[in-house]
């Protein structure tokens, strides 16, 4: 809030005509205003708190075609399922394929900016360079959640979008990390957390936050309806070795925003209004989360 012309005008006119009891209510007026922003600073709901943003995948590699995958070097699996195509969306590409990259990075961006707005501190953690080898995909992702480590962020959202051969495979997915005795990495498929094969650190700190803030990612997305349409929830809470929820030290969520497989899923990701409202979902579960939390 900010004060302008008439407190400063009315201000010298009093004085200047000795207008005492103006002057005095011209005093109390901007003390109230001053207080008011003030106040207003202090209630930012993000101040003082730094989230990492993952926008999961990158562009794809010069030559490779825009569609064969959800994020160019990224390993969402379509195993040859159609994808379905939204000619002239803006984030399409020209054979009218959305790509998990776009999607990912445009969610991102304006996540970055509700939280920014709020008074937070945000991360980008996504890499401009790519290496496209096994060992470069390991390297890079490692040196994303190196990036949220280095900045001490206090969480991390990892934003994907999900792809399946199944047509049953639908609805939105949250990830923590766990370990399992067949160490799974990126690509292979989460198990729920309490199930057998998947055996995160319960006593740890990242572990007991992680599970608390992906509680709060979920009682947001839950209630997320658009024009009455809904993306449901697949499964409970599920855990996986991944490498940037695995490589970051604070609390992290993957969330697979949908199924880009599921036509259901996928027309409500293509619209920038539903982003938005998604956008303001993962925000409200961030503020619930810190809410909770001592500074
Ligand atoms: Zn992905």
């Amino acid at each position: 809030m900010q004060y302008e012309i008439p407190p400063f005008f009315i201000f010298y006119w009093s004085v200047m005509r000795g207008h005492i009891p103006i002057l005095f209510a011209v005093l109390i007026w901007s003390f109230i205003l001053v207080g008011c922003s003030v106040h207003e600073n202090d209630t930012l709901p993000l101040k003082g708190r730094v989230i990492a943003i993952e926008a999961g995948h990158e562009p794809s590699l010069p030559g490779q075609p825009c569609h064969t995958n959800g994020g160019g070097v990224g390993t969402s699996s379509f195993n040859g399922a159609e994808r379905l195509t939204y000619p002239g969306n803006p984030l399409a590409c020209p054979n009218g394929a959305v790509p998990e990259h776009a999607l990912t990075e445009d969610i991102g961006r304006k996540l970055k900016r509700l939280i920014e707005t709020a008074g937070g501190k945000t991360v980008w953690t996504r890499l401009d360079e790519i290496e496209a080898t096994p060992e470069g995909r390991e390297r890079n992702l490692k040196a994303r959640a190196e990036k949220a480590n280095k900045a001490e962020a206090d969480v991390l959202i990892d934003i994907h979008a999900n792809g399946s051969s199944s047509p049953a495979d639908s609805g939105y997915l949250l990830i923590i990390h766990c370990t399992g005795v067949d160490s799974i990495h990126e690509g292979n498929t989460p198990l729920p957390i309490d199930s057998s094969g998947c055996y995160p650190d319960r006593t740890s700190e990242k572990f007991t936050k992680s599970l608390e803030l992906a509680r709060k990612i979920d009682y947001r997305l839950a209630q997320l309806s658009y024009n009455g349409r809904r993306i449901t929830k697949k499964g409970e809470i599920y855990g996986a070795d991944l490498w940037v929820p695995g490589t970051a030290r604070m609390p992290t969520v993957l969330v697979e925003v949908g199924f880009m497989t599921d036509r259901h899923d996928m027309d409500l990701l293509a619209e920038e209004e539903y982003r938005r409202m998604l956008t303001r979902a993962f925000y409200q579960a961030v503020v619930d989360y810190f809410a909770g939390e001592p500074k």
